[in-house]
Protein backbone atom coordinates (compact mmCIF):
# COMPACT_ATOMS: atom_id res chain seq x y z
CA UNK A 1 0.00 0.00 0.00
CA UNK A 2 3.49 2.24 0.70
CA UNK A 3 1.59 4.63 2.83
CA UNK A 4 3.17 7.67 3.60
CA UNK A 5 1.68 8.00 7.43
CA UNK A 6 1.22 5.40 9.51
CA UNK A 7 -1.32 6.13 12.82
CA UNK A 8 0.18 3.74 16.03
CA UNK A 9 -2.25 3.43 18.49
CA UNK A 10 -0.34 1.78 21.61
CA UNK A 11 1.64 -0.32 19.80
CA UNK A 12 3.65 -1.07 22.36
CA UNK A 13 2.28 -0.98 25.40
CA UNK A 14 1.05 -4.76 25.98
CA UNK A 15 4.92 -5.82 25.60
CA UNK A 16 7.66 -6.28 27.81
CA UNK A 17 10.51 -4.16 27.70
CA UNK A 18 13.17 -5.82 25.17
CA UNK A 19 10.47 -6.64 22.78
CA UNK A 20 9.29 -2.88 23.19
CA UNK A 21 12.99 -2.00 21.92
CA UNK A 22 13.12 -4.40 19.05
CA UNK A 23 9.65 -3.09 17.61
CA UNK A 24 10.98 0.53 18.71
CA UNK A 25 14.26 -0.13 16.24
CA UNK A 26 11.82 -1.51 13.65
CA UNK A 27 9.45 0.81 13.75
CA UNK A 28 12.63 3.41 13.15
CA UNK A 29 14.42 1.18 10.39
CA UNK A 30 10.99 1.27 8.20
CA UNK A 31 10.96 5.04 9.03
CA UNK A 32 14.32 5.25 7.78
CA UNK A 33 14.44 3.05 4.66
CA UNK A 34 10.51 4.08 3.74
CA UNK A 35 10.92 7.92 4.42
CA UNK A 36 7.66 7.15 6.74
CA UNK A 37 5.54 9.63 9.03
CA UNK A 38 3.89 8.12 12.27
CA UNK A 39 1.43 9.75 14.25
CA UNK A 40 2.62 7.92 17.72
CA UNK A 41 0.12 7.42 20.36
CA UNK A 42 1.40 6.29 24.04
CA UNK A 43 1.42 7.09 27.12
CA UNK A 44 4.63 5.67 28.28
CA UNK A 45 5.98 8.93 28.28
CA UNK A 46 9.70 7.32 28.15
CA UNK A 47 8.80 5.69 25.18
CA UNK A 48 7.04 8.98 23.60
CA UNK A 49 10.39 10.77 24.48
CA UNK A 50 12.58 8.39 22.99
CA UNK A 51 10.72 8.27 19.26
CA UNK A 52 9.05 11.86 19.10
CA UNK A 53 10.24 14.20 17.12
CA UNK A 54 7.19 16.78 18.21
CA UNK A 55 4.69 15.73 21.34
CA UNK A 56 1.11 16.67 21.05
CA UNK A 57 -0.41 16.49 25.30
CA UNK A 58 -3.80 15.76 24.98
CA UNK A 59 -6.16 16.04 28.30
CA UNK A 60 -10.32 15.27 27.90
CA UNK A 61 -9.97 14.91 23.91
CA UNK A 62 -8.27 18.30 23.59
CA UNK A 63 -4.44 18.69 22.61
CA UNK A 64 -3.28 21.35 25.42
CA UNK A 65 0.50 21.54 24.30
CA UNK A 66 2.77 20.59 21.32
CA UNK A 67 6.43 21.03 21.94
CA UNK A 68 9.76 19.33 20.81
CA UNK A 69 10.50 16.59 23.38
CA UNK A 70 13.27 18.55 25.25
CA UNK A 71 11.24 21.62 25.43
CA UNK A 72 8.30 19.41 26.91
CA UNK A 73 10.29 17.70 29.40
CA UNK A 74 12.37 19.98 30.59
CA UNK A 75 10.35 23.02 30.59
CA UNK A 76 6.43 21.64 30.55
CA UNK A 77 4.30 24.71 29.36
CA UNK A 78 0.63 23.51 30.35
CA UNK A 79 0.11 23.25 34.11
CA UNK A 80 -1.44 19.58 32.96
CA UNK A 81 2.11 18.74 31.26
CA UNK A 82 3.90 19.63 33.80
CA UNK A 83 1.90 17.43 36.71
CA UNK A 84 2.02 14.80 34.05
CA UNK A 85 5.89 14.90 33.92
CA UNK A 86 6.19 15.40 37.74
CA UNK A 87 5.12 11.74 37.82
CA UNK A 88 7.77 10.09 35.84
CA UNK A 89 10.78 8.60 37.75
CA UNK A 90 13.59 10.08 36.83
CA UNK A 91 17.10 9.21 36.98
CA UNK A 92 18.52 12.58 37.74
CA UNK A 93 16.12 13.11 40.62
CA UNK A 94 17.56 16.72 41.49
CA UNK A 95 17.17 17.64 37.67
CA UNK A 96 14.70 20.50 36.75
CA UNK A 97 10.99 20.29 37.47
CA UNK A 98 11.09 17.16 38.91
CA UNK A 99 11.44 17.94 42.51
CA UNK A 100 8.00 16.89 44.01
CA UNK A 101 5.77 15.28 42.55
CA UNK A 102 2.02 17.43 41.69
CA UNK A 103 -0.94 15.02 42.70
CA UNK A 104 -3.50 16.04 40.93
CA UNK A 105 -7.21 16.29 43.00
CA UNK A 106 -10.69 16.06 41.80
CA UNK A 107 -11.86 13.88 38.97
CA UNK A 108 -11.23 14.04 35.36
CA UNK A 109 -14.71 16.10 33.53
CA UNK A 110 -17.30 13.78 32.03
CA UNK A 111 -16.06 13.33 28.13
CA UNK A 112 -19.89 13.63 27.17
CA UNK A 113 -20.35 16.48 28.75
CA UNK A 114 -17.20 18.74 28.92
CA UNK A 115 -16.51 22.02 30.93
CA UNK A 116 -17.38 25.45 28.95
CA UNK A 117 -13.65 26.49 29.77
CA UNK A 118 -10.60 24.87 29.83
CA UNK A 119 -11.33 21.34 30.30
CA UNK A 120 -8.31 20.74 33.04
CA UNK A 121 -10.10 23.96 35.14
CA UNK A 122 -11.65 21.68 37.96
CA UNK A 123 -8.22 20.18 38.91
CA UNK A 124 -5.73 23.29 38.06
CA UNK A 125 -3.98 24.62 40.74
CA UNK A 126 -3.43 27.72 38.44
CA UNK A 127 -6.92 28.39 37.25
CA UNK A 128 -9.04 31.57 37.65
CA UNK A 129 -12.06 32.88 36.46
CA UNK A 130 -11.66 33.24 33.06
CA UNK A 131 -10.37 29.91 33.02
CA UNK A 132 -13.93 28.43 33.76
CA UNK A 133 -15.46 30.73 31.55
CA UNK A 134 -13.27 30.77 28.43
CA UNK A 135 -11.74 27.80 26.44
CA UNK A 136 -7.88 28.51 25.52
CA UNK A 137 -6.93 27.98 22.39
CA UNK A 138 -3.83 26.67 21.36
CA UNK A 139 -1.49 29.51 21.30
CA UNK A 140 2.51 29.75 20.28
CA UNK A 141 4.54 29.86 23.26
CA UNK A 142 8.44 29.56 24.55
CA UNK A 143 10.48 30.68 27.09
CA UNK A 144 13.14 30.79 24.12
CA UNK A 145 10.93 32.21 20.87
CA UNK A 146 12.14 30.38 17.83
CA UNK A 147 13.39 26.67 18.11
CA UNK A 148 12.33 25.55 21.36
CA UNK A 149 8.73 27.54 20.66
CA UNK A 150 5.77 25.42 21.37
CA UNK A 151 2.36 25.53 21.31
CA UNK A 152 -0.05 25.48 24.16
CA UNK A 153 -3.89 25.92 25.61
CA UNK A 154 -3.81 27.85 28.47
CA UNK A 155 -4.03 31.47 30.19
CA UNK A 156 -1.73 31.35 32.66
CA UNK A 157 0.91 28.94 31.07
CA UNK A 158 4.07 28.02 32.73
CA UNK A 159 7.33 29.82 32.03
CA UNK A 160 5.11 32.97 31.07
CA UNK A 161 7.59 36.35 30.51
S1 LIG B 1 -6.40 27.77 31.34
FE1 LIG B 1 -6.46 28.12 33.55
S2 LIG B 1 -7.36 26.26 34.43
FE2 LIG B 1 -6.72 25.79 32.32
S3 LIG B 1 -4.69 24.94 32.55
FE3 LIG B 1 -4.43 27.13 32.18
S4 LIG B 1 -4.34 28.08 34.23
FE4 LIG B 1 -5.15 26.01 34.47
Amino acid sequence: MNPKVIVADEPVSALDVSIQAQILNLLEKLQQDLGLSYVFIAHDLSVVRHIADEVAVMYLGKVVEVARPEALYNNPSHPYSKALLSAVPSATPRSSHMHSRIVLQGDVPSPINPPVGCRFAARCWKGQDICVAQEPSLQHHGVIPGENAGLVACHFPENSN
